[in-house]
């Protein structure tokens, strides 16, 4: 165990699980995290899907220490600043969008997705347009915007204050589509989303989804069709796409957003976590030339914002992450590594029978376990949780879903990492199942 330097009282940081006193942090390196008693962890989900590239990469904490003792923060009424300019510059050339507005959370560039949306819709006199679909299992950020959206767990904390948004049937092919095949499951899919559609006619301002579910039900990749019918179905009923591609985006699966997998274009995109790989907080929405047009052309402003949005330091941080990004190639690799990681993830699914499915793109990968597993009375979520403890306690962290539905893992390292660091994981992995299974035998 740690040493902890509250061990006799009662701390004052507030935990999300009040008692819980997890280990100290030290400091990390590579795919590496160490606590205060040098023990060391695989950090196998970059985080919450963030530490892209691994942990005290050299570039950037020479780029952070260098801006640091320029200017670390000037306000953005008084004035820009070259890292916030040359970021924006950069991610517009790379993704392809027109205008580039930067905040500090990912739940920031989801609300400021809507807003941008609810704007939009106003300034073309769409003034009924007031209203979001998005998936009844998903996750948006922790505003009450973006629990507005989904039907994560913790929207039951803001129950009352929350819209009753109506909601679109996630794809979820591993519980829903048995015995569907592909395109008959994404039919399905599509017919309903149209009922949602034509019941809400001319209210919908904007759709919001993640391309991949991730915190939710853990990595649900939709069938081939399935977001290109949603973005056909936004052109016809006039609403704007919206992309939330906070965990999905900056290449974690294997292009800079998800959403070109499938060939869409949404308006609006919300990225965050992989912008600073976790160096410092910050965050974007991407505006595609149609929006960015209508409101130049219209009321020529943006009315929301953050006082650290767009700050000096976590802009140049950014910059340099993007640096490292291009100049070790680490999108191009994610395909395969991802395809490495998977067949070990399918591997292991073969050894230990509480994992029912294993499924992802790139190297954003889910882990389904056998929620049953857990006895009759666990609440779905408990067994992953469980298993969260046991890998972290052999020596690596994963992501237990949150959502509140199902037992699943977010399997997502740094896109650093080697083929060797990979076989590493699994035998932790490996070591983390066979004790969940005794552990399971042991209560049966
Ligand atoms: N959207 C998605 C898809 C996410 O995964 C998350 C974070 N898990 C958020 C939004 C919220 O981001 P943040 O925690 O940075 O506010």
């Amino acid at each position: 165990m740690s040493s902890h330097p509250n061990d006799a009282r009662r701390p004052a940081l507030i935990h999300n699980i009040l008692a819980s006193r997890p280990p100290l942090v030290d400091r990390g390196k590579g795919v590496w995290v160490f606590d205060t008693t040098g023990k060391r962890y695989f950090d196998a989900c970059s985080g919450a899907v963030v530490s892209s590239i691994g942990h005290a990469h050299p570039h950037v904490l020479e780029v952070i220490a260098d801006q640091s003792s320029r200017v670390t923060f000037a306000h953005r009424g008084a004035f820009s600043s070259r890292a916030a300019e040359e970021l924006a510059d950069r991610l517009a050339a790379v993704s392809g969008y027109a205008g580039i507005w930067l905040v500090n959370s990912g739940s920031e560039a989801v609300e400021a997705a809507m807003q941008f949306a609810l704007q939009y819709q106003r300034e073309i006199g769409q003034d009924d347009r007031r209203w979001f679909l998005s998936h009844r299992r998903g996750y948006h950020g922790n505003t009450l915007g973006g629990l507005s959206l989904s039907g994560h767990a913790r929207r039951d904390v803001v129950r009352g204050l929350a819209h009753e948004f109506a909601v679109l049937e996630e794809p979820y092919t591993f519980a829903n589509a048995r015995g569907l095949d592909e395109a008959t499951y994404t039919e399905r899919l599509l017919a309903a989303a149209r009922k949602q559609f034509e019941l809400a006619g001319p209210t919908v301002a904007g759709v919001v989804i993640e391309p991949v579910g991730g915190a939710t039900l853990g990595a649900t990749v939709p069938p081939d069709g399935y977001l290109q019918g949603l973005s056909a179905l936004c052109e016809e009923f006039g609403a704007l796409l919206i992309a939330d591609e906070v965990m999905t985006g900056m290449g974690r699966t294997g292009m800079f957003l998800a959403a070109e997998h499938w060939g869409v274009r949404p308006h609006l995109v919300a990225i965050g976590k992989g912008l600073s790989a976790g160096y410092t907080p910050i965050a974007a929405t991407l505006v595609d030339e149609s929006v960015l047009r209508t409101l130049e052309g219209g009321s020529g402003q943006v009315r929301g914002g953050h006082t650290f949005g767009g700050n000096p330091l976590s802009s140049a941080t950014a910059l340099a992450v993007l640096d490292v990004m291009e100049s070790e190639k680490l999108i191009d690799g994610v395909a395969a590594l991802g395809d490495a990681l998977d067949a070990h993830l399918r591997n292991l699914a073969e050894r230990h029978p509480v994992i029912t499915d294993t499924r992802g793109l790139g190297l954003l990968r889910g882990v389904e376990l056998d929620s049953e597993a857990g006895g009759p009375d666990a609440v779905p979520g408990a067994l992953a949780a469980r298993f969260g403890q046991i890998a972290q306690d052999e020596g690596a962290i994963v992501y237990p879903v949150t959502g509140g539905f199902n037992d699943a893992l977010l399997i997502a390292p740094p896109l650093t990492t080697t083929s060797e660091e990979l076989n590493e994981l699994i035998a932790i992995l490996d070591r983390a199942f066979a004790r969940l299974a005794r552990e399971l035998g042991e209560n049966s």
